[in-house]
């Protein structure tokens, strides 16, 4: 029976280490962290999540603010006020909620925003140099997935990773960083043939779809570390994974919980980006 990994704790330990640095570095810059969020409209899911994050920011003693638009603000008036956020000095980070209403152009936003201010590290220059390997800021959900493979103790090094799933947020970069920890990798997406051969062949499995129970135990290895990244809300009101977290913990060695994994971590490592960036801007390496 596979061992839970529990995001929830490790997301509080590392949150609770960055509080400790925060105040260590508040002396040193005169001013705290800044975090900027910005939430366009009004979708309940979004609207938590930010909450989620402001929260996180009180924690760890980050100043935050919440910048909020109507659906109907025009992408012009998006950009003119990320561009003002680029300018202010006091802002160490920028976040824009996504999804974006269907008028404005994310790639634009995600455009606008200046590198080194960008903590989900969406940024294409920050992508390029993730890709190369270079020092860079990593989106948060992949970075908070490798910090739970890490705190597993299995070792990396030559494992066969397999990644369902190939979005720009979370399938890509955590199979670049996969790569980065000397895994031998596969990718899999929705053209994949005969999926459950493959994810059979994973020692490390990253599944990121946001199709509950796609993964069923009889496609897992015995002994695999298995990472559930989907969040869906179904029929029952409840939050529910990709994997089927029963038939799956009897082959795994360990595995991740829905909720309670994967998604506190992204907000502890959005606290981590947060503090990269004011560091950097402070030229405090
Ligand atoms: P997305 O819709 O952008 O991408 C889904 C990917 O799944 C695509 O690359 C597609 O090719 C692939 N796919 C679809 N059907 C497939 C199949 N049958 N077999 C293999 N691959 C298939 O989604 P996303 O933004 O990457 O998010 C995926 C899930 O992760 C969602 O449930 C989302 O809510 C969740 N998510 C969670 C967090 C977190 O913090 N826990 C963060 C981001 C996303």
């Amino acid at each position: 029976m596979a061992q839970i990994i529990d995001g929830k704790q490790i997301a509080t330990d590392i949150k609770t280490s960055l509080k400790v640095e925060a105040e260590r570095l508040f002396p040193l810059v005169g001013r705290r962290a800044f975090l900027t969020v910005v939430l366009v409209g009004d979708d309940p899911a979004s609207r938590s999540y930010t909450r989620g994050k402001i929260k996180a920011c009180e924690f760890v003693g980050i100043d935050s603010d919440l910048l909020e638009f109507p659906s109907s603000v025009s992408e012009e008036e998006l950009l003119k006020a990320i561009e003002r956020l680029n300018e202010d000095d006091k802002v160490d980070g920028i976040l824009v909620q996504l999804p974006l209403p269907a008028h404005i152009s994310k790639q634009k936003v995600i455009d606008a925003i200046c590198r080194e201010k960008d903590v989900d590290g969406f940024h294409p220059l920050n992508v390029g140099r993730l890709d190369q390997g270079y020092d860079c800021i990593s989106p948060c959900t992949p970075k908070g997935i490798m910090r739970l493979i890490n705190s597993t103790g299995v070792e990396t090094e030559g494992k066969i990773a397999v990644v369902v799933g190939r979005s720009n947020i979370v399938g890509k970069p955590v199979a670049k960083l996969l790569l980065q920890a000397n895994c031998t990798l596969i990718q899999t997406h929705s053209h994949t043939r005969d999926l459950d051969s493959i994810t059979r062949m994973a020692d490390i499995l990253v599944v990121a779809v946001g199709k509950p129970g796609l993964i069923k135990g009889n496609m897992v290895k015995k002994g695999a570390v298995v990472i559930d990244v989907g969040i869906s809300r179904c029929e029952d009101g409840l939050l529910h994974g990709d994997v089927d977290f029963e038939s799956t913990a009897e082959n795994a060695s360990f595995i991740t919980p829905v909720p309670g994994g994967v998604g506190p971590m992204t907000i502890a490592m959005l606290m981590a980006n947060t503090l990269e960036c004011y560091k950097k801007r402070n030229n405090i390496l």
